[in-house]
């Protein structure tokens, strides 16, 4: 193996440890199972990254009176206090 070959290899590497370690983390802040999407944020550059942030960020809803973005799992809108759900617990 040549050492520009290892060079880009390397880099590869880097790259994908970097990726898999900023979703391991942005998953563990926002209580995911962190351990699957840390590995799984290594399996590919950047199609992991992608499907991540569109699961992740997908719970995002409007709300119906204020329009602002807020969390799907939301009772109480956090701007206009309206409620967004009936609390059946
Ligand atoms: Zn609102």
């Amino acid at each position: 193996m040549e050492s520009t070959d290892m060079y880009i290899l390397l880099g590869v590497i880097f790259i994908v440890l970097l990726q898999g370690l900023w979703i391991f983390q942005d998953a563990r802040k926002r209580g995911l199972r962190y351990w699957l999407w840390g590995l799984f944020g290594c399996l590919s550059v950047p199609a992991s990254l992608i499907i991540y942030l569109l699961v992740t960020r997908a719970n995002k809803a409007l709300c119906p009176r204020c329009e602002k973005k807020i969390s799907k799992d939301y009772l109480i809108c956090p701007y206009c206090r309206i409620e967004l759900k009936m609390n059946t617990k």
